[in-house]
């Protein structure tokens, strides 16, 4: 970076512009980088300045129980969240986190942490195909306080639990609610793809924990800010002690760069002229996804029933007031029965993406981030569509 230019995200895959057909494409981690260009082309609105004295201390607000969330980025939360009716805020505490995977890591600490210093480790489910950095979250420390056990389908332990629930869910794009349903335990909503690009917004989420993230919301995933809205008071209370302890808050330049964005997300929803912005961003990203499962799709029936992809209904949008079909960041990919390996055979074709067993699923399945670069997709395109003929030649 001596030119002090920074990478375009999704260029870590190693293939620039026009992907050489020698390079692997890497399709594995959903970095978002399709939307960097509508932000590039966004204008000065969204831009900040941060000053070498300003946002010096540890502390954003003494008086609020988040003493580390800044006030401007409660306040445009809650507004984006008014503005797209996807989450209820009011009366709700708003904690930040170094994206929804440190909230994630609260959140279980707060649920488990009990005053008992004996007790069992609390049970971690959630109905497979799971997202793969549950399982990596729950178990990297060895916790004595939670354990992860797998899909919340087959779980049958007594005693209290914590059941994630993804939705739209991360592989599948499947709608869900949860599984187990026992009054002794705790659910935990990861709403990181809730929003109106990907999926119709049906109701405005009213539950008691509910993850968010920058991440996928925009696609400022290196800003690393997520969000929790909850209503309980205690749990809140211990997911903060848990960002005291763990990193002494969140970074203050990324919590003002995210409010200062989502804020004028919404100053353009309120003010929408088109010699300001010609078209806003949840507009733009849903175009943009629509286009993409077409070209997938069409892609996938040409394959002449190689790969499968799931069925998705369609929703009334309350947000754009016209029926939609959820549109997910991944494609869940499903190879014949008789291949086996739907990672290997993509892999086989230079593109790398997580097999089915990282989901808690068989390995005929795959995952493929939807998110790339232009070049980068329609790359996975070609590949995808030479699979065929690959396989064909070889009888
Ligand atoms: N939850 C789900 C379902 C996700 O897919 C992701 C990102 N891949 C996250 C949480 C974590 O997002 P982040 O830490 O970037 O906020």
């Amino acid at each position: 970076l001596s030119n002090g230019t920074l990478p375009a995200a999704g260029s870590s895959s190693g293939s620039g512009p026009g992907v050489s057909l020698d390079s692997s494409i890497n399709l594995d981690q959903g970095d978002p980088a399709l939307f960097e260009e509508y932000w590039r082309k966004a204008g000065e609105r969204f831009n900040v300045a941060i000053g070498g004295g300003e946002l010096m201390s540890y502390f954003s607000n003494l008086n609020s129980m988040c003493w580390f969330l800044l006030p401007e980025l409660d306040v445009s939360v809650r507004r984006l969240h008014r503005l797209i009716g996807n989450a209820a805020t009011e009366g709700r505490h708003v904690v930040v986190g170094t994206g929804s995977t440190q909230l994630l890591q609260a959140v279980l600490y707060a649920l488990s942490s009990g005053d008992s210093p004996d007790q069992e480790p609390l049970s971690v489910v959630c109905a497979a195909p799971y997202y793969s950095c549950y399982p990596e979250v729950t178990g990297i420390l060895r916790s004595g306080l939670y354990k992860w056990e797998g899909d919340a389908r087959s779980f049958d332990k007594d005693g209290p639990y914590i059941e994630l629930v993804t939705s739209p869910n991360n592989p599948d794009g499947s709608i869900r609610g949860p599984v187990v349903n026992r009054g002794d335990g705790k659910v935990v909503y990861d709403l990181a793809y809730y929003w109106p690009q990907y999926t119709a917004i049906t109701h405005q989420a009213d539950h008691d924990i509910m993850l968010f993230t920058f991440s996928k919301s925009t696609g400022h995933a290196g800003s690393r800010i997520g969000w929790a809205i909850l209503k309980d008071r205690e749990v809140a209370r211990k997911m903060i002690k848990f960002m005291e302890v763990t990193s002494i808050g969140v970074s203050k330049e990324a919590q003002f760069r995210a409010s200062k964005i989502l804020g004028a997300i919404c100053d353009g929803y309120e003010s929408l002229s088109p010699e300001v912005l010609p078209e806003s961003f949840f507009e733009y990203s849903k175009r943009l996804m629509i286009k993409r499962w077409g070209k997938l799709e069409e892609a996938v029936k040409l394959g002449g029933g190689i790969f499968s992809l799931p069925k998705f209904s369609r929703e009334y949008c309350l947000f754009s007031t016209e029926f939609t079909e959820t549109r997910p960041a991944f494609a869940w990919l499903k190879c014949k029965e008789e291949l086996k390996d739907a990672e290997g055979l993509l892999r086989a074709h230079k593109v790398l993406a997580r097999g089915g067993s990282k989901f808690g699923v068989d390995p005929t399945f795959v995952r493929v981030s939807m998110l790339s670069r232009e070049d980068v997709f329609d790359a996975f395109l070609e590949r995808l569509s030479a699979i065929k003929g690959g396989i064909m030649s070889n009888g």
